[in-house]
């Protein structure tokens, strides 16, 4: 039997795994999710044995049952290669008491890397399984690092076409060089005059429109979704936290069934989301440490039952987080109020209409394994000068906020089991504030040049990532107002 997927916001909409991997989103609006959570029964003297490819094949095999043994391994295989530049994919490192989870050892040196090598493998797979011959158009909204992650994925992918909106002002200069330097002749990608909120409302609007569907459908095309609102993105994730829970029992750190604490920078709700995921299969979770940085509307939420994007939207060092709207917080909320998407529905419908809604007594009682915490600008500068100055190791704007708020919490608490900092990014990718922070006094303008500053200070080579982009031709120069998203996309595909 199949493991199906339903919409978080109507149980009669079924679907397999290859089927929810190619639609995105489903056509209610809502997400997918599976019908129950698979539990991990592999002993972890098993689980100890395996390398990160033959674990996410564990993993991901309970999850993608419609999929043949033979096409995951494959998925996998051609995912976690040498874009990777170690062959542990995700190592993890001891600094001092804490470890630090490093998910950005691949081809665009952001987290986003773990789910979307393996993306279009399982979209192209799910296509074929499902005789569809329609081209993919993949739709993707980013805070700067899904955009890159998604068109490094998805460049000349047979079969499909991939556009990325991201908010022009709103990323990192690396970020925003990245995209508009992506190789590829099914690549496009477009500057909005919005922040990240706008350009992921716009594309879920486009993902929304029948209309649209109905003509795109009689050219040849079919959108689908790179974001994390795509449970094929969420399902990888899972992986790495279940194999820094082996790799620590591996190095005798814990024993098998001791309980441990992740921290996890979070925007759009995604990788820490993973998490609780990988805690409900069945790893030994005490708590997931969610942390916000000035844009705290979950850290409000985790106090207090409400959910309120009514606020300023602010831009900080840490631009991946800087996100009003959390998309995958509606498969929590869906979860947490027992598989019921009337509830979902209708607290969702209250966020669409007014920009908040609030849980419920019962709802909350089932968020205990979650602690909110945030971190300012200020206070994740001071992260990161502390660590540097403390161990020499150089974190990322973000991690920052990550290690800011696992401070504050041990300021708090008297606790000390093991805990894992998830780390998102390399700090080259964000090595202006990186170097500010450090306390680097007349910073070079360009990028490159600060990146040799930052090797000097790290003693870690320069990722070949940055070295792409430091010759390379500009290739996308498109901006649009956040209303003609939609106008773009018709004049990319040549639909009227
Ligand atoms: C995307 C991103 C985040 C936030 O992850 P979510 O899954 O959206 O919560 C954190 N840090 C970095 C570097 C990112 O790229």
């Amino acid at each position: 039997m199949d493991l199906m997927y339903h919409s978080t916001r109507n149980n009669s909409i079924k679907v397999t795994a290859s089927q929810a991997i190619l639609q995105g989103l489903s056509p209610d609006g809502g997400l997918f999710v599976p019908e129950s959570i698979p539990r991990l029964t592999t002993p972890i003297a098993d689980l100890a044995k395996m390398n990160y490819l033959e674990l996410a094949y564990e993993v991901l095999k309970l999850y993608l049952t419609d999929y043949t043994e033979e096409e995951i391994k494959e998925c996998i295989s051609k995912a976690y290669d040498d874009k990777f530049d170690t062959p542990d994919i995700a190592p993890l490192n001891k600094v001092g008491e804490l470890y630090y989870l490093e998910l950005f050892h691949g081809a665009t040196i952001a987290f986003k890397d773990m789910a979307l090598s393996i993306l279009p493998h399982l979209l192209t797979t799910a296509a074929r399984k499902n005789k569809i011959s329609d081209e993919i158009v993949i739709l993707t909204a980013t805070s700067g690092d899904t955009g890159k992650a998604a068109l490094a994925g998805f460049a000349d992918v047979e079969g499909t076409k991939i556009i990325v909106f991201y908010p022009k002002d709103g990323v990192s200069s690396v970020q925003e060089k990245q995209m508009v330097t992506q190789k590829g002749d099914n690549t496009y990608v477009i500057g909005i005059r919005g922040n990240f909120d706008d350009a992921q409302t716009g594309v879920k609007k486009i993902f929304g429109d029948r209309d649209l569907e109905e003509r795109m459908s009689k050219a040849g095309y079919r959108f689908s979704s790179a974001n994390s609102i795509n449970i094929g993105r969420l399902l990888p994730q899972i992986v790495y936290y279940i194999y820094s829970y082996v790799e620590l029992y591996r190095r005798n750190e814990i024993l098998a069934g001791e309980k441990i604490k992740f921290v996890v920078p979070t925007g759009n709700f995604g990788n820490i989301l993973a998490a609780y995921y990988a805690k409900q299969m069945g790893l030994p979770v005490e708590k997931l440490i969610c942390a916000s940085n000035d844009n705290k509307v979950l850290y409000d939420f985790f106090q207090t039952g409400i959910y309120d994007r009514n606020r300023e939207f602010i831009l900080t060092i840490s631009p991946s987080m800087d996100i009003l709207v959390s998309s995958n917080l509606e498969r929590l909320i869906y979860h947490i109020a027992g598989e019921d998407p009337d509830k979902t529905l209708e607290l969702m419908n209250a966020l669409t209409s007014t920009g908040r809604y609030e849980i419920s007594f019962d709802m909350r009682k089932k968020l205990d394994c979650f602690i909110g915490g945030y971190a300012t600008v200020d206070e994740t500068m001071s992260a990161i000068h502390r660590v540097y100055t403390d161990s020499g190791y150089v974190l990322d704007t973000h991690t920052a906020v990550a290690a800011s708020v696992y401070s504050k919490y041990l300021n708090n608490k008297k606790d000390r089991s093991t805990s894992v900092i998830v780390s998102t990014a390399s700090p080259y990718k964000f090595a202006e504030s990186v170097l500010g922070a450090i306390g680097v006094k007349n910073l070079p303008e360009d990028d490159y040049e600060q990146a040799i500053l930052l090797r000097e200070i790290s003693g870690i080579e320069i990722p070949s990532a940055m070295e792409e982009i430091h010759l390379a031709d500009i290739r996308h120069n498109t901006v649009c107002e956040t209303g003609r998203m939609r106008a773009k996309v018709e004049e990319i595909l040549k639909i009227i």
